[in-house]
């Protein structure tokens, strides 16, 4: 299965993202922030690398572990969900798993939870022995019952899993839940959480051996970057020398300072790169320990 597919792509990078969806807008400007850039084709399935051999495949997510396994696509981007389902699925009929999480990306978080009608009074896991659990993660479920030691049905459906209870087919779910908001709208109410997930790069478990591998060195550093810096502001700022302790206080986030002396004062200039939100209620309790002429300057690139 595999070979023919890896042969063809040898020179070139080939990522899966999500075509449209939750993912495909922030896995995009990711790697657009890394420095690539696409022509794009007509049919939008396949975009040719222009900036560098990187060329990206837009599929529906559930194919993408799939994808890399059988060598098609070398690189993807999708949920940890997605992620473990497969990997469980593979590892279930006794298939190897060749495909990793390289990186998580801090985007697309969400958490796989058990919910239940809102008049159940939870009082732990142990009240799902005997009952029926709709989802559409059985291998993710089962584990985590097995590992509760719990017997119970899980229920496996394509979709639609927060309306099986008022159906009748189950009496709990298994679900990917955000805000909550669908499974309130459903009268039921999230109780135990699974797994918590976000959006991951996958690649090959083994290193690559050719071109690919440098081209997956390159992208990485600079995807490695851009994450570092993706809240991070530069912040400026003026301080006399005896407040800095109380200043430095409420930068527990930021990096070591760089500091240099004001000429002929007892005045620092202090700049550091601060990797929390830099608020307006942050900055004036900065000046209230003693901080002036505070300055955030935004941060476009970074190189370690
Ligand atoms: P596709 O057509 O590609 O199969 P989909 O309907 O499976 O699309 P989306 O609903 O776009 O996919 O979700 C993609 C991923 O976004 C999920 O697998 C999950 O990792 C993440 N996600 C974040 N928040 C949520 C949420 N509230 N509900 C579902 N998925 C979420
Ligand atoms: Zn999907």
């Amino acid at each position: 299965m595999n070979t023919a597919a890896n042969a063809a792509v040898r020179d070139r990078l080939r990522i899966a993202i999500q075509k449209s969806g939750r993912l495909s807008e922030p896995a995009r400007a990711l790697l657009s922030s890394s420095g690539l850039s696409w022509r794009e084709s007509r049919d939008r399935l396949f975009c040719y690398g222009e900036s560098l051999p990187v060329d990206l495949l837009l599929v529906r997510d559930d194919d993408i572990p799939g994808l890399i396994a059988d060598g098609v696509c070398d690189l993807g981007v999708v949920g940890r969900n997605v992620l473990l389902e497969h990997a469980g699925e593979r590892a279930g009929v006794g298939a190897s798993v060749p495909f990793r999480e390289w990186r998580s990306l801090g985007f697309g978080g969400c958490k796989l939870s058990i919910a239940v009608p809102e008049g159940w009074d939870w009082r732990g896991a142990a009240q799902l022995a005997g009952k029926r659990i709709a989802t559409t993660y059985p291998n993710q479920l089962r584990a985590w019952l097995h590992e509760q030691q719990i017997a119970a049905d899980v229920v496996v459906l394509n979709g639609s899993v927060e309306i099986a209870p008022r159906l009748g087919q189950a009496d709990a779910i298994c679900d990917l839940v955000s805000s909550g908001a669908t499974l309130a709208a459903n009268q039921l109410k999230p109780v135990q959480v699974i797994l918590h997930s976000e959006a991951v790069l996958v690649g090959p478990t083994q290193p690559f051996d050719d071109v690919r591998a440098e081209l997956a060195d390159l992208l990485l550093r600079r995807m490695d970057g851009v994450l570092r810096i993706r809240d991070s502001k530069l912040l400026l700022f003026q301080a006399a020398r005896d407040a800095l302790p109380h200043v430095l206080q409420l930068l527990p986030d930021a990096e070591p300072p760089t500091m240099c002396a004001v000429d002929g004062t007892e005045t620092l200039a202090l700049q550091t790169l601060c990797h929390g939100a830099m608020t307006w209620q942050r900055l004036e309790d900065l000046k209230r320990a003693g901080a002036h002429g505070l300055m955030v300057v935004p941060v476009e690139r970074m190189l370690a």
